[in-house]
């Protein structure tokens, strides 16, 4: 039985576009289920639909499957036993195919023109016929005829012999169960159109059959066309694998996720600083759990424990703020050295407030920057605003409110002549958080005034706001002469 066999899974994207939202989950999925089982994942490109595929494509979903970190075994660029894995590269091997049937007598070729069809279909209808696919006109054509039209050069195309008395197909899916299609929409479908390339249903099968593959994970809008992949297998003599088609997901109105609900590509979310570790958990919770209750699914414990039976038949709803919330996490776990590297530094550089080749030199500087940030970076894109007082120089952006509040009132003069000479007597050496914490301890008591009168008051004016990440970090991370000449410049603006 298949389920005995290695386990060989594929994702088989077809590069009409970018990488969806929806591709991916199923492409995580068939990743995790080879790496759970020991298996093996295999990247197959489906670019029969010469119109719409594009090798551009191509490459877009090759660097979003990069980026998500899921890694195949057999694929483009890493080539494998049952190459080539694009299936314009294997027309061939349809052929071949389509030409074994045609040989046992499972596939025949069929003259019809467009017209006849239309005609065809139109007189079952009239005529009420339970049956309304293809009238399978060319069928009984005796083979000898049938290859003299084909040597006239008599356009054709070649079609399935559905055996008349094969009855229902019943698909035993993992995630719906049995799922049973009535046998009088089995018709003798296309297998090779007029032109030579194969139909979506047949250049699946052959490629799932030789590739080995033992179980076909994907999405539910291709449930319906399992029936006709069945008779396919059958007709190659093949294994049909195990299916398990996975539901949609929706948008909050509980519509089909689209460009409507905000961004849908993989590379949107890459390019909005997502970290692929929390994209990759966050999508891998649409429609599968680990208990039902657990969030925070690291990478290493989807690939140990994804299992199909728990994957939900019902549709799943994209909640941006769950994958927000599931970043902050990833983000808050990281260690202060990756946060600054993977996230901060390249915010800080794309809001042009430190250049790329800045860092090297600034790492201890940048580390402690990335200690206070972190806590604080709850969601992407905040560590530029978050930072930015720290790269103004002498001449921090002043907040009017907190101007208001914590430097225009009365007092506020005396506050900031009393932290200036207090911080003067601490020398470069002494410029340290704990150092100017302590400086600065002891002045609200002797000022007669409260702690959050005075440190509003030097907040303020340090960092052009009252709220900013702590003081003293933030001071250091200044520097002195900075720190000194904000608080010089922040008299002139007291009351
Ligand atoms: N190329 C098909 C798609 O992108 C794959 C379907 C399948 O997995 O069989 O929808």
């Amino acid at each position: 039985m298949s389920q005995e066999k290695p386990v060989r899974v594929r994702f088989a994207p077809s590069p009409t576009g970018k990488l969806h939202v929806g591709g991916a989950r199923t492409a995580i999925y068939n990743w995790a289920f080879a790496r759970a089982n020991g298996g093996t994942f295999i990247l197959r490109i489906d670019d029969t639909d010469p119109t719409r595929s594009t090798e551009e494509n191509t490459q877009v979903i090759l660097r979003a499957m990069r980026w998500l970190g899921l890694d195949w075994d057999e694929g483009p660029d890493v080539g494998g036993p049952c190459a080539p894995y694009k299936q314009t590269d294997r027309m061939d091997i349809y052929l071949d195919a389509a030409k074994r049937l045609a040989e046992s007598g499972d596939a025949y070729p069929c003259f019809c023109t467009t017209d006849q069809l239309a005609a065809a279909k139109k007189a079952a209808q009239d005529r009420n016929d339970p049956f309304q696919g293809y009238q399978r006109t060319c069928r009984d054509i005796d083979p000898a005829e049938a290859q003299r039209r084909i040597d006239a050069g008599e356009p054709h195309v070649w079609r399935i012999k559905v055996p008349l008395d094969r009855g229902d197909v019943v698909i035993h899916d993992a995630v719906h169960g049995d799922v049973t299609f009535d046998a009088k929409e089995l018709d003798d479908f296309v297998i090779i159109r007029t032109d030579g390339t194969p139909t979506y249903n047949f250049a699946t099968v052959v490629d799932d059959a030789a590739m080995g593959i033992t179980h076909v994970i994907r999405g539910d809008d291709h449930l319906s066309n399992t029936p006709r992949q069945v008779m396919v297998y059958e007709a190659l003599g093949a294994p049909v694998p195990t299916f398990a088609h996975i539901s949609m997901i929706l948008g909050a109105d509980g519509k089909k996720l689209s460009k409507r609900h905000g961004a849908t590509s993989v590379e949107e979310y890459r390019d909005a600083g997502y970290l692929p570790d929390a994209f990759v958990n966050y999508l891998a919770l649409l429609g599968w759990s680990l208990d039902g209750d657990t969030t925070i699914v690291p990478r290493d414990v989807l690939a140990k424990s994804f299992s199909l039976d728990h994957v939900s038949k019902n549709p799943a709803t994209f909640d941006p703020k769950k994958l927000d919330w599931i970043n902050a996490e990833y983000m808050s776990a990281m260690d202060d050295e990756t946060f600054a590297h993977t996230v901060m530094v390249p915010e800080l550089v794309e809001a042009g407030l430190m250049e790329e080749g800045e860092c090297k030199g600034r790492k201890p500087w940048l580390l402690k920057l990335a200690a206070i940030i972190k806590p604080r970076a709850k969601l992407l894109g905040q560590c530029a605003d978050l930072c930015r007082f720290l790269f103004e120089g002498d001449e921090v952006t002043m907040d009017e409110k907190s101007v208001a509040k914590g430097l225009a009132k009365e007092g506020c003069g005396s506050y900031v002549n009393a932290a200036r000479e207090a911080l003067a007597s601490l020398d470069t050496d002494h410029w340290t958080a704990d150092d100017i914490d302590a400086c600065l301890e002891g002045l609200p008591e002797r000022l007669d005034t409260s702690k959050r009168k005075f440190f509003q008051t030097v907040r303020v004016a340090e960092c052009g706001n009252m709220v900013s990440p702590p003081l003293g970090a933030s001071m250091e991370l200044l520097g002195r002469d900075t720190s000194l000449a904000r608080l010089d410049r922040a008299r002139t603006l007291c009351g």
